[in-house]
């Protein structure tokens, strides 16, 4: 019965070599066929050519191979590829390959829809739905490293989970991914290439720090002061500035990682003096850079960046105070693939 299968992908190394042992066959099949899926990214049990018919019609009889597939590519101007990826369940998250002269990076997502409420953001509009496999989240990355080979010629250089989702609230999957992502047997890529956003949920950057975790950190800050910043992520109300800003020295203490703070300025919400200085104040308590980004507009919303002016003035007061600031100008905005943007339009 096709329903009763179990997806192959969900199985660890050893327990593939445990399936193999138990049905009385050599344990290295169990790390072939892992090397298949993994190494090679095949979809298809028949194309394993180094197990025998016997081997592959007892894995037919037992697993189905989910993946994720293209469903729609789009090309933006600037190089920008925004891939909508279909799931087995036929759900649909997307996907960014977003290239610079220096470097090709991977913008994945890490649930379907998002339980957060930022105004700003347009993945907030779809609700969550679902968290994404430790696989799905692996498939995207090596979807677009194929892309990035093709079009680019190099693999990809960068990884970062800020796509739909907020990767904190689906961490085991969004772990085990990366294990995959850094694993010699998966793609083999250094955790320093890798970038968790998040929107800041203390107990679990917490976590993070606890396991130890290689990869880098950035969250969406974009006000210091706590009744802005519920204004515009109500969520936040739950984690108050304070807390957060405890996890991070916490984090800092034992990672030695700074921290990159997003940061949109929006006219009539952070553009004051006031904004500005609480912004300096909570960088001095942690090791961290800022990365104002631009806002990308999103249907219905009256929200409006903040005028050159302004961004000038957070630039000059942060840099006079010794915080390292870059402004990073948006990609693919013409195709929606831009930050918050994703929206399976
Ligand atoms: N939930 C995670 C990761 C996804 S959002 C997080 O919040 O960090 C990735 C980044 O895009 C975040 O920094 C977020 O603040 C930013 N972003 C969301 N909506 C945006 C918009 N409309 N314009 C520009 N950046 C946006």
């Amino acid at each position: 019965m096709e329903d009763s299968k179990k997806d192959i992908r969900a199985l660890s190394k050893e327990e593939l070599i445990t399936f193999f042992e138990s049905h009385g066959m050599a344990s290295f099949r169990g790390k072939q066929v892992y090397q298949w899926l993994w190494q090679k990214g095949v979809h298809d049990f028949d194309l394993m050519t180094n197990l025998t018919l016997e081997h592959r019609e007892l894995l037919k009889s037992h697993f189905e191979i989910n993946h994720i597939r293209i469903d729609v590519q789009q090309k933006s101007k600037d190089g920008t590829i925004k891939n909508a990826i279909k799931l087995h369940d036929n759900l649909v998250v997307e996907s960014v390959l977003i290239p610079t002269s220096t470097r090709t990076t991977a913008c994945v997502s890490s649930q379907v829809g998002c339980s957060l409420d930022c105004t700003f953001c347009a993945t907030a509009s779809l609700k969550r739905m679902r968290n994404l496999n430790p696989d799905e989240i692996y498939d995207q990355v090596v979807t677009i490293n194929q892309q990035s080979i093709y079009y680019h010629q190099r693999p990809l250089s960068n990884i970062v989970f800020m796509g739909m989702g907020e990767p904190l609230m689906n961490y085991k999957n969004v772990l085990a991914s990366i294990e995959k992502i850094t694993d010699p047997e998966g793609l083999g890529m250094s955790p320093k290439r890798i970038t968790l956003s998040t929107s800041g949920i203390p107990k679990m950057i917490r976590k993070m720090a606890d396991d130890k975790v290689k990869f880098g950190l950035a969250v969406s800050l974009h006000s210091a002061r706590q009744e802005v910043r519920e204004q515009i992520m109500p969520f936040a109300q739950k984690f108050p500035l304070e807390e957060l800003l405890e996890s991070l020295q916490y984090w800092y203490e034992f990672t030695k990682k700074r921290i990159t703070f997003e940061y949109i300025v929006w006219e009539g919400i952070n553009d004051t003096r006031e904004d500005i200085q609480a912004l300096v104040k909570f960088c001095l308590k942690v090791p961290s850079k800022v990365n104002l980004i631009q806002y990308n507009s999103i249907d219905n919303s009256t929200m409006k960046q903040a005028a050159p002016a302004i961004l000038d003035a957070y630039i000059k007061t942060l840099t006079d105070s010794r915080i390292q600031v870059t402004y990073r100008r948006s990609r693919g905005e013409d195709i929606d693939a831009a930050c918050g943007q994703l929206a399976n339009k």
